[in-house]
């Protein structure tokens, strides 16, 4: 493995980079100074840049690649469906569209019996939040600071025409508190009372909202982005109840948190309860092709039996994105994907990431699931401030230096591989994270 960092070398790699400098515009960014690397191929947990670097993925990208990088068996499933029909209207029936749909239902909730496909997660969220809204006739979704749902919003409601009227709302989102012990808005200091406090927390929020305005609780199951939350034993069933006691639709994104990141199919799996509308996106098909989709219960999806859904996309269900689904789907029930990133996460990830807290004060709390984990940085473990950006750039140059591609946000690096790493690939991720933060320390 070489370890250059992203200078470009090659010609198609100084070639990518010019004309992504020049005419690319990209997410989250001030333009001028960022510094984009450039990617060429890549492989399971793999990727090449530019030139010729070798790194360990364990960015998964932005948290998607759950499959691994270039699964034969997705990629020659989209090449099998490019050859037959490469793109169909949204209202024909077409067997791969079907096949995803029942694939999907078999991991959901009993429960559930129809899924609607979107292109992405933002647009499953919106969809979601759409029959949320269309059950209840309500308008009010009620949501925690600490999350990430997508990035869009405006489009319908700068729509002209029938189809922005059902979806125009005066009001909206409302936000609450979920649980977080380390940063706990509650003063509380064990999970059991996190727990309690954020629950009485959200129910007094909606009943001062006024209850019979409000048509849905939309939750991370384990916020993301955000900071790999888990919620605590307790939490999410409490949810439930009282989303049951006012009527309220429970929406769960598992847009992240889903197929396989944690270590079951859902990570709701773990936690004993039932939505009325999953979100997925990410890990369905590992991003090969954009897709997404709301998973529905029977009792909303019957809702729509007889009034129209007000909702649609040209590629809702396209059969490109469908074709990867159900090869993506067979393939980590077949390679037992799902067990491995279990297994990764509990007998590797757990001890290997409290060792490495053990020899480093700069990490404040490690905590996570399956393959989804964090480490919060810290300047003083008594105080908890977290460490400045600078560190955190620091940090991202030491760990790229020694060949593994990380994901940062804020002052946590998540540990998000692909759910097949493998134990040797954990061994050598757990060295670099280990050299690098001695190196940032030696640096501070
Ligand atoms: N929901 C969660 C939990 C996410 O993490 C994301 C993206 O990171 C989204 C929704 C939005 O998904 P997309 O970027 O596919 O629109």
């Amino acid at each position: 493995m070489t370890t250059s960092g992203s200078a470009v070398s090659d010609d198609d790699g100084r070639l990518a980079y010019q004309l992504d400098k020049a005419h690319v515009l990209h997410s989250w960014s001030a333009q001028g100074s960022f510094d984009p690397l450039v990617i060429r191929s890549a492989q399971g947990c793999e990727v090449e840049a530019g030139d010729g670097t070798r790194y360990l993925d364990f960015s998964s990208q932005l948290v998607n690649v759950n499959i691994g990088h270039q699964h034969p068996r997705v990629v020659a499933a989209i090449a099998e469906q490019a050859q037959l029909l490469t793109t169909v209207a949204p209202s024909h029936a077409v067997l791969p569209r079907g096949l995803a749909a029942r694939a999907i239902l078999a991991h959901a909730p009993a429960s559930c019996s129809k899924v609607f496909f979107t292109n992405g997660g933002a647009d499953a969220n919106e969809n979601a939040i759409r029959m949320a809204r269309q059950v209840t006739g309500r308008d009010k979704v009620l949501s925690a600071y600490r999350s990430y749902h997508g990035n869009t919003g405006a489009a319908i409601v700068a729509t002209g025409d029938w189809r922005r009227v059902p979806n125009e709302f005066a009001r909206g989102h409302v936000h609450f508190f979920g649980p977080y012990l380390y940063r706990s808005e509650f003063w509380a200091s064990t999970p059991e009372q996190e727990c309690e406090r954020a629950l009485q927390h959200l129910e007094r929020v909606l009943v001062s909202e006024g209850a019979s305005s409000v048509a849905a609780v939309l939750l991370e199951t384990i916020v993301g982005t955000g900071g790999v939350l888990v919620p605590p034993p307790g939490y999410l069933a409490g949810v439930r109840a009282i989303a049951d006691r006012y009527d309220v639709v429970l929406i769960l994104d598992e847009v992240m948190a889903g197929f396989g990141r944690a270590g079951s199919w859902f990570a709701f799996d773990q936690h004993d309860v039932a939505p009325d509308l999953i979100t997925f996106a990410k890990g369905v098909n590992s991003g090969y092709v954009p897709a997404g989709g709301v998973i529905i219960s029977e009792q909303i999806a019957s809702f729509f039996d007889d009034r129209v859904f007000p909702g649609g996309l040209t590629y809702s269900g396209h059969p490109l994105a469908m074709a990867s689904i159900v090869a993506s789907i067979a393939a980590m029930e077949d390679e037992k994907v799902i067990e491995n990133a279990a297994r990764i996460g509990a007998d590797l990830l757990a001890p290997g990431l409290a060792e490495l807290a053990e020899r480093h004060p700069v990490i404040g709390e490690v905590r996570g699931v399956g393959v989804f984990w964090a480490l919060e940085l810290v300047t003083d473990r008594e105080t908890r401030e977290p460490v400045p950006a600078a560190v955190m750039g620091a940090v991202k140059r030491e760990l790229m230096a020694r060949g593994l591609l990380p994901f940062l946000a804020d002052n946590r690096i998540h540990v998000v591989p692909p759910c097949i790493v493998t134990d040797a690939q954990v061994e050598t991720a757990l060295g670099i994270y280990d050299e690098a933060l001695t190196a940032v320390e030696a640096g501070r």
